[in-house]
């Protein structure tokens, strides 16, 4: 059980999937909690009314939009940065703009997003992001660009840590295996190839990435920062 009465939090890509999870944990535990989305508008209103949050457009390829989303969000004391895309393939066939735009999402705006919340973060904050294990370990061909995204927030992590640490305000990074969301369907075709590399051989349900999210958003998690969190089924064993 994780109680977030009178805390504001700001989720960046809330609409779908892990993130809408992440929402609906934050306010069922008494959160106040405003959450991004770009294409998923009629997703974003849904859940902004059962959970009872409020949800802002704000594209995270667009690094003056995702300051905006952080500075509207006041004085945060929880910010989870969530969105992110997967851009696979041959690499000699990728297209280049794409690569750069999932940087952008992936490793541009979590950074500027973690930085501009600091400004104003309460003292003992707790900042999120949702990394992967494929920083880890990339047993599949064609995922070397996603793999470099993830790889690039475990130095942001450790780093911010330090930068941060004296105000008490924690930064740690999440890193699932296969979660099954419109990104990485538990029916897909690569299924049983994923799981063949697990210990424990199911995708992770969204609810449980949430769970993790939280104990970390915790007053019980206040020593854990700089720290990479797989829960992974035991892909990366
Ligand atoms: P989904 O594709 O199901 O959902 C992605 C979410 O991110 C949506 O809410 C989407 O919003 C948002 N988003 C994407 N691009 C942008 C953008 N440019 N600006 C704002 N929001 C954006 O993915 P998952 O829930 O599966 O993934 C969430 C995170 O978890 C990602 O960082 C992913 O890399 C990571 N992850 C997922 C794994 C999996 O197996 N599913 C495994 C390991 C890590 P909208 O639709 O409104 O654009």
């Amino acid at each position: 059980m994780t109680n977030f009465t009178s805390k504001n939090a700001l989720v960046l890509g809330g609409s779908r999937g892990i993130g809408a999870e992440i929402v609906r944990r934050f306010t069922k535990d008494g959160a106040c909690v405003t959450f991004t989305y770009a294409n998923s508008g009629d997703a974003a209103n849904v859940l902004a009314l059962e959970s009872g949050s409020s949800a802002l457009h704000a594209d995270s390829a667009n690094r003056a939009s995702v300051i905006a989303a952080v500075k509207a969000s006041g004085k945060l004391d929880i910010i989870v940065v969530n969105a992110g895309v997967l851009v696979a393939g041959d690499p000699l066939k990728l297209d280049p703009d794409a690569v750069d735009r999932m940087i952008d999402i992936n490793v541009r705006a979590p950074y500027h997003a973690f930085v501009e919340a600091a400004r104003l973060m309460n003292d003992n904050g707790r900042m999120i992001i949702i990394g992967s294990c494929s920083s880890e370990r990339q047993p599949f061909p064609f995922l070397a660009a996603y793999a470099l995204t993830k790889s690039a927030m475990r130095g942001m992590v450790k780093g911010l840590a330090r930068d941060f640490g004296a105000r008490g305000i924690t930064v740690n990074a999440v890193q699932p295996g296969p979660v099954d969301t419109d990104m990485n369907p538990e029916d897909g075709p690569m299924k049983d190839m994923m799981h063949s590399f697990m210990a424990i051989k199911r995708h992770a349900r969204p609810e449980e990435i949430a769970g993790m999210v939280a104990y970390l958003a915790s007053a019980e998690a206040a020593i854990v920062t700089g720290a990479l969190h797989t829960i992974d089924g035991g892909f990366s064993a």
